[in-house]
């Protein structure tokens, strides 16, 4: 079987993260959640994900801080940042440090499949 394809879901928000982690499971990816942010750089150094679904708006370490850490270190995996707050300063402000897509929050979930599926395969 081949290995299946991970994903990180780093969100503080624990009801989004538990129903997006049972949609992206039962569609057959690796399925792993961060909700406190500061935990990520730790386990980033450790882990490698093939994708990263990245919220901006955290206590803590906030989205651009890891995105902006993960880049400057050439973390090799793709990232989405998934967000409440998608304006176009913040859309463009990720796709300059380093984000590969940006999607709005709530999300439609055949968009961010059909976004995930066009990112890692990118
Ligand atoms: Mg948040």
């Amino acid at each position: 079987m081949p290995k299946l394809e991970s994903i990180l879901i780093i969100d503080d928000d624990i009801a989004l993260t538990k129903i997006l982690r049972e949609e992206l499971s039962s569609v057959g990816y690796e399925v792993e959640v961060i909700n406190d942010s500061r935990e990520a750089a730790t386990r980033l150094q450790n882990e490698f994900y093939d994708l990263i679904l990245l919220d901006l708006k955290m206590p803590e370490v906030d989205g651009f801080e890891i995105l902006k850490e993960l880049r400057s270190k050439e973390y090799p995996g793709k990232i989405i940042v998934l967000t409440a707050n998608a304006n176009v300063e913040n859309a463009v402000l990720a796709k300059k440090l380093g984000a590969n897509d940006f999607l709005p929050k709530p999300y439609d979930l055949d968009e961010l499949l059909i976004t995930i599926q066009k990112v890692l395969h990118s």
